[in-house]
């Protein structure tokens, strides 16, 4: 289902539009599990419980795996304060969370989206997140630039995002964030590499002075995006700025 690129402000209403669809194709032609093909769900209990939630040794402040256990990891006791305040990813990116991630953003699967923000849901219902939850104002998905937003019909993370507030009562706030240049896909890039290819790429709306954001993507890599998020969301005066992502690359472990 492939639709223009909304104007700004057309968002909930186009998703509104977009689960009404669903709700009543789903009652023509009942769905089928986009693992196994079982009919009656998008995702079948029996692939979901494959999922692999990320281990609780994972490093409080940026959400990576740490081999034992401590409240931080030694990357972010070296590296001195960072424009998150919390980041995590609800589980780790192998099968099948990776295949329905790369459906959801490649093969025009948008349908997915309500699905997996019960993966961020139940995340963010942690205990370890507690503090953090009951302070976030808006919550914000990383842009696409509006040229592959049109490419690709809709933005990944911002269907994430509104099925997450559906499901958790948070107010959505997709327009907080733009993305002012076009920048190379992150994939293949090393860290500094990345750094450098998304920094100056965000800009953050005054509306977002004084808010505790919650920034919302689909894979965790090196952080990179959401650190350059995070940066424009302070540059326009947010109070804090956490991320939420839906999985975090297996072989991201931190010493
Ligand atoms: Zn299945
Ligand atoms: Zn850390």
């Amino acid at each position: 289902m492939r639709v223009a690129s909304p104007p700004a402000g057309a968002t909930s209403l186009r998703s509104r539009v977009r689960t009404m669809l669903a709700a009543g194709v789903d009652l023509l032609f009942p769905p089928a599990c986009a693992t196994c093909g079982k009919g009656g769900n998008r995702i079948c209990p029996s692939c979901a419980q494959l999922v692999t939630p990320v281990p609780d040794t994972i490093c409080m402040q940026c959400g990576r795996v740490q081999a034992t256990r401590r409240a931080t990891c030694p990357q972010c006791q070296a590296a001195g304060p960072s424009p998150l305040h919390r980041v995590r990813a609800a589980a780790l990116h192998t099968t099948p969370l990776r295949e329905w991630i790369h459906l959801l953003k490649y093969e025009d699967r948008p349908d997915l989206a309500p699905d997996l923000a019960r993966y961020l849901a139940a995340a963010l219902a942690l205990p370890d997140w507690d503090g953090v939850r009951q302070s976030i104002d808006a919550v914000v998905p990383v842009p696409l630039h509006a040229q592959r937003r049109r490419e690709r019909g809709y933005n990944q993370s911002e269907l994430l995002a509104a099925a997450l507030c559906r499901r958790s009562g948070l107010a959505l706030a997709p327009d907080l964030l733009e993305r002012q240049k076009e920048t190379r896909a992150q994939v293949g890039l090393g860290a500094l590499e990345r750094q450098a290819n998304v920094a100056g790429a965000f800009a953050a709306r005054p509306a977002a002075a004084g808010r505790h954001v919650l920034l919302i993507d689909d894979v965790y890599t090196t952080g990179a995006t959401l650190r350059a998020c995070a940066q424009a969301l302070h540059e326009a005066g947010a109070t804090q700025v956490s991320a939420l992502t839906l999985a975090l690359p297996d072989h991201h472990e931190a010493a």
